[in-house]
């Protein structure tokens, strides 16, 4: 059994992210805790419940029951200090101690990832009793493929998650968010739409010889 935890900045991220990813480390025995670091929607309005509520099922849904919300503000992580940023990350990793920890990605376009990326990156610091051993970030569809065409911005996995047996839970998942008050799962061919969801699945998938797959960067990896 393996420790993991999923840092996402918003409600849906995690989902859309490493959905079938988390389903799947769920069905082989490990614990997954999911922290979902905004609120997630009082940039645009104040149905926080709605939205938590949604995430809960969409976690439900992929066999997650510990998902936490530090309810930092929706889009104004990047006028915080980062500190305040971090220390969230760390004391869930205090707490549940995880071994490997999934974040968004450092080149996304919304801003609101990118200081995640850079706060998990201080919070797993592999020094003294920190528990953390492996850090991927992972891509979220509309964010990571809409950053600038730099390459040190750029998102190249070096990681493929097999998820063909799980991304039918993933889509499931999915639909969780679109009853929220501002439904999160716009029509095809928006890139979080279901549909787009399933090809980009495979697209990843067909990189490597899979029908379905998830696809990451692996930051850094310790072994014993
Ligand atoms: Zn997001």
């Amino acid at each position: 059994m393996t420790r993991i935890l999923v840092i996402s900045a918003h409600p849906d991220d995690e989902t859309y992210g490493a959905g079938g990813t988390i389903r799947k480390h769920v069905l082989q025995g490990d614990e997954v805790t999911v922290m979902i670091v905004t609120d997630g929607v009082t940039a645009r309005h104040d149905k926080t419940e709605m939205q938590q509520a949604a995430a809960r099922l969409a976690c439900e849904r992929l066999g997650v029951s510990d998902v936490r919300f530090p309810g930092l503000p929706d889009q104004r992580l990047d006028g915080m200090p980062l500190l305040e940023v971090i220390r969230p990350i760390s004391a869930v990793i205090n707490d549940v101690r995880p071994e490997v920890v999934y974040t968004h990605h450092r080149g996304d376009a919304n801003q609101d990832h990118r200081a995640l990326f850079a706060a998990t990156l201080v919070a797993v610091r592999p020094f003294g009793s920190n528990p953390v051993k492996k850090v991927l970030s992972y891509e979220v569809a509309s964010s990571t493929e809409w950053g600038p065409p730099f390459n040190e911005w750029a998102f190249q996995p070096n990681v493929f998650v097999d998820i063909s047996e799980t991304l039918d839970d993933k889509l499931h998942a999915v639909e969780a968010y679109r009853e929220t008050h501002q439904s999160e799962v716009p029509p095809y061919p928006h890139p979080r739409s279901p549909e787009a969801t399933r090809i980009f699945a495979q697209h990843r998938g067909v990189m490597v010889g899979m029908k379905a797959a998830e696809a990451f960067v692996l930051v850094r990896s310790l072994k014993d």
